[in-house]
């Protein structure tokens, strides 16, 4: 993922609820102003997304769309909470939790850690979800998740 020349290589869908903000430029050795990012809280798609999305795929000719998501995610974490309490979650973040809670309830009865299981979950339905859509058919499309404390990036399968 490095040495790409051209402007405007990569887009990112960062999320930056409770996490290290880092400059995704720094995360990928890029120089600044290289990546064109939309970032949202647990990566959650809307149209105004999809559409700063599709811009760069077809106006800037941006080859890879990148989901990146991250460990600790506070938007999972809100999800998960709802999930056990039932609580109302308050305002705009019933978006959120209504756009991660699939996931979560697909993956809650997997041993292990469910926050974990929902962040993967969650990151790979949002990059299928932009793969099966035809206005970024030029772009290759993959997801990720950000370990916060080593800023390593892995890709997701
Ligand atoms: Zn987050």
């Amino acid at each position: 993922m490095r040495g790409r020349p051209d402007t405007a290589s990569w887009a990112a869908s960062h999320a930056g609820s409770g996490t290290p903000s880092v400059p995704p430029e720094l995360l990928f050795d890029q120089p600044l102003g290289e990546l064109l990012c939309s970032r949202t809280a647990g990566q959650v798609l809307d149209e105004a997304v999809l559409g700063a999305v599709q811009y760069g795929v077809q106006e800037l000719g941006v080859p890879l769309v990148l989901v990146l998501g991250h460990e600790r995610c506070a938007a999972v974490t809100a999800t998960l909470e709802r999930l056990r309490t039932g609580a109302p979650v308050p305002g705009h973040l019933e978006l959120l939790v209504d756009e991660i809670a699939p996931a979560a309830r697909r993956t809650r009865g997997r041993p292990g850690d469910w926050a974990e299981h929902t962040l993967r979950a969650h990151t790979a339905w949002v990059r299928d979800a932009i793969r099966a859509d035809p206005a970024f058919a030029a772009a290759q499309v993959v997801a990720a998740r950000l370990d916060a404390a080593s800023g390593l990036v892995s890709l997701l399968p």
